[in-house]
């Protein structure tokens, strides 16, 4: 059988058809009720009258809640009038569930509520713009490497090495050995760079995140790209390239949604490359501009990227930081020792930071000694060592976080509504 559904009702214009869904809201009036079904798709006004529907459908008026599944039969016609701009005028309508009274009324509820109530939540109009933007994010991100000859190449969810630090790590039991749910696939995906010159991974990535802010999650997903004979420059210009194509294709195919959660879409359409690009060192001197006390090899903190990004109307590419400050495996500034070949692009708006990336060392001595440095043993890392051992290579990667980006692109206040189920240091359900 046929399916329809609402988000392609112009191509069944005029048509008898059958729709099924959940009442979002019920009007009456007298000879006539008005039933606006959602279907998951999208939302759309059934009317129903005594003389063309049958006086069962009819006096289904009198028992139908909030929320209760339904099935339509009616003929389809465009109205202008009408949230999205089509109605039915339905001939018959069949009652599957009453639905018991909907803990979510129309009224305002507080954050807390509504996220115990997520499994619920995520049928309202905000919640469900946001995670089909998040759809075409994900789509963007996927066709964006498949259209320009990269493999997908997954990395391992149970590792046994940390690839961002140990502080966010959290450990599993393994069999009685212990292992570490990612934090990164990074060190796999340049394994993948050698194999296959161009591969990403995508996948949920999880971090013991211990404090409580609005850009944090304990499982959020990432897309890593890792590029064989690529430096850091080359980096920087597929990140440029990379955002600003996930930023058009939002536009593209998903206005009405940025519509509904009310975006200021002129933001988004100034994000056309080239995106500006300063060293760390430029950061700093930006901060102190600014007033703040800031001291060369320090990490930026939330306040102090918000001050560095607020200066641009596009993404901003920090570039060259404190070695101390950034990861083992990021290759050493040949221009100045102190420095890695590290970059972070900051969103707009002070979203902060949505990508984090870097040329890799190469240098099997280098890196040898900074694990060292960092407390670590070679045996640790001895499979990763090989890369350098088995004809090292120049190659440059970098990872973005879903969420953040999500975030960023429909404006919300706080990454919890960038996932279906949000996962944080106070919340393991629903
Ligand atoms: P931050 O300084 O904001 O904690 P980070 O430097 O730890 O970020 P990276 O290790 O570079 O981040 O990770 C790459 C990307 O993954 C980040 O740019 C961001 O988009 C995303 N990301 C990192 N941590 C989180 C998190 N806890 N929740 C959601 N996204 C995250
Ligand atoms: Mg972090």
């Amino acid at each position: 059988m046929k399916e329809y559904l609402i988000q392609n009702a112009k191509t069944f214009t005029g048509e008898t058809v059958t729709l099924k869904g959940w009442a979002y809201s019920v009007r009456k009036s007298g000879k006539i009720w008005f039933l606006l079904l959602r279907d998951g798709t999208g939302i759309m006004q059934i009317v129903i009258t005594k003389t063309d529907a049958d006086e069962a459908s009819f006096d289904i008026k009198d028992v139908i809640t909030q929320e209760s599944s339904v099935i339509v039969t009616g003929l389809i016609k465009a109205e202008p009038r009408s949230p999205g701009g089509y109605e039915m005028l339905a001939s018959k309508v069949e009652l599957i569930a009453v639905a018991e009274e909907y803990p979510i009324s129309k009224k305002e509820h507080g954050t807390d509520y509504l996220m115990d109530n997520r499994h619920l939540w995520l049928r309202s109009k905000r919640q469900h713009a946001i995670i089909r933007i998040r759809h075409t994010i994900i789509k963007a991100i996927r066709d964006f490497f498949d259209d320009r000859d990269f493999t997908l190449m997954d990395a391992p969810i149970f590792q046994k090495a940390a690839t961002e630090g140990t502080a966010t790590l959290f450990a599993t039991d393994y069999f009685g050995e212990k292992a570490y749910l990612t934090q990164s696939g990074q060190l796999y995906g340049e394994a993948g760079a050698a194999a296959f010159g161009k591969i990403y991974t995508f996948g949920p990535t999880f971090r013991a995140e211990k404090s409580k802010t609005r850009r944090h999650l304990t499982e959020f997903w990432m897309v890593e790209p890792e590029m064989a004979f690529h430096d850091l420059d080359m980096d920087m210009d597929l990140a440029e390239d990379f955002v600003s194509y996930i930023v058009a294709q939002v536009l593209e195919h998903r206005r009405p949604e940025l519509e509904t959660i009310e975006r200021d879409i002129s933001k988004l359409e100034a994000i056309q490359k080239p995106f500006p690009r300063i060293s760390y060192t430029e950061g700093v001197k930006i901060l102190q501009e600014n007033g703040v006390e800031f001291e060369w090899g320090n990490d930026f903190g939330a306040g102090d990227e918000t001050i560095i990004s607020s200066q641009f109307d596009k993404p901003v590419m920090v570039h060259r930081y404190p070695a101390a400050i950034k990861a083992f495996y990021m290759k050493r500034d040949p221009e100045n020792d102190k420095q890695v070949m590290a970059l972070d692009m900051l969103a707009p708006e002070g979203y902060g930071e949505i990508i984090g990336g870097s040329q890799r060392e190469d240098d099997i001595d280098a890196m040898i000694k900074r694990i060292k440095a960092e407390g670590g043993s070679e045996e640790d890392y001895a499979w990763y060592l090989d890369l350098r051992r088995y004809g090292s290579f120049p190659h440059s990667g970098f990872g973005l976080g879903v969420e953040r980006v999500v975030s960023w692109i429909c404006g919300l206040k706080h990454i919890r509504e960038t996932i279906p189920f949000p996962r944080t240091i106070t919340r393991l359900n629903p």
